[in-house]
């Protein structure tokens, strides 16, 4: 509590776009539905208005009363907190958009912490992490641990360990995905490329039946980072994954495992890479098993399989 507030029961604090604002009560009441507190002791107060007759001011009255505060007329001289402050109103949770940075910011710190402490094989307790964070964001403890299986979820499309006892939660939206990317990012203290994003974007694509294949991009972008990356289409990487009907399209094989989404793991590889000037488009991309994939990157007869490719998918035109 800072000196420079009114002490004057003329004044409240009323409940404003997240945060206690302390106003006049004229104003506190044209916002009757908002909640409003003492703005000395935080406790409840009702608010009244101007007498018609104009011998009262609008001001606040403490109700239930309060003798430990200045501002109430039955004040017993002696100041001290109010035992029963009023407490903000409780956000709605699951709800990505009301999550602010410095929210998924303190989930994702919190989440590395127990992540490295995992790795260290020592023990730590979830839930008091839950509640620290509830606490102090005025959330579910609930909530919280949801947004750690979210955060599972980021780790496993970034390729990343996750906690074992969190099972990734797939029901994270691409913009909050996105945060959760940049501040792994920020504390591991990389700059590696974003893929988040992308993902999410393309699981969407290769669920839907698409009407007409996507054009993709002759060109694509380079970004502007220190690591090298491309401006891939989403719906390029989903079609060609829906359309792989879950087998290499190189050996024919269903793939060697599922990933936490439980869809068959395939990776799209661009025939002609984007490095040289490849397109991003269907007809240059493919789904691979990881053999297959590794093979067209690494193997010695790497410029063969490409000669085979073309023919065997005929959807593919050489560049
Ligand atoms: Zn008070
Ligand atoms: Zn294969
Ligand atoms: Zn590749």
């Amino acid at each position: 509590m800072t000196q420079t507030l009114p002490l004057d029961s003329t004044y409240c604090q009323q409940w404003r776009n997240g945060k206690w604002k302390t106003i006049s009560v004229i104003d506190a009441l044209i916002q009757k539905d908002k909640p409003v507190r003492c703005h000395e002791c935080h406790g409840a107060i009702v608010l009244m208005s101007e007498a018609h007759n104009g011998t009262t001011r609008a001001h606040a009255e403490h109700r239930p009363s309060f003798n430990g505060c200045r501002l109430s007329y039955r004040f017993d001289e002696n100041p001290r907190k109010n035992p029963n402050p009023v407490l903000p109103p409780k956000k709605l949770d699951a709800s990505d958009s009301d999550w602010n940075s410095a929210e998924i910011n303190a989930a994702v710190f919190a989440y590395l912490e127990m992540l490295g402490l995992e790795k260290q094989g020592k023990p730590f307790k979830k839930t008091s992490y839950y509640r620290k964070l509830a606490e102090k964001y005025n959330r579910t403890q609930k909530a919280f641990e949801y947004r750690m299986q979210n955060i599972s979820y980021i780790l496993s499309l970034m390729g990343k360990d996750w906690i074992e006892g969190l099972k990734p939660a797939k029901n994270v939206g691409t913009k909050v995905g996105e945060q959760i990317e940049h501040f792994i990012n920020k504390y591991e203290k990389v700059d590696r490329p974003l893929v988040v994003a992308y993902e999410i974007k393309a699981k969407e694509a290769a669920k839907k039946q698409a009407k007409t294949p996507p054009k993709g991009n002759s060109t694509p972008e380079k970004n502007n980072s220190t690591v090298t990356q491309y401006k891939r289409d989403p719906e390029v990487k989903g079609w060609v994954l829906r359309n792989s009907k879950g087998q290499c399209e190189n050996c024919d094989s269903p793939p060697p495992f599922f990933n936490v989404d439980n869809e068959p793991f395939l990776e799209v590889h661009h025939v002609k890479k984007l490095a040289d000037k490849g397109s991003d488009k269907i007809e240059n991309a493919i789904a691979l098993c990881p053999n297959c994939h590794r093979e067209f990157h690494y193997g010695k007869n790497k410029s063969e399989l490409v000669q085979k490719i073309y023919k065997k998918v005929t959807r593919l035109i050489p560049e």
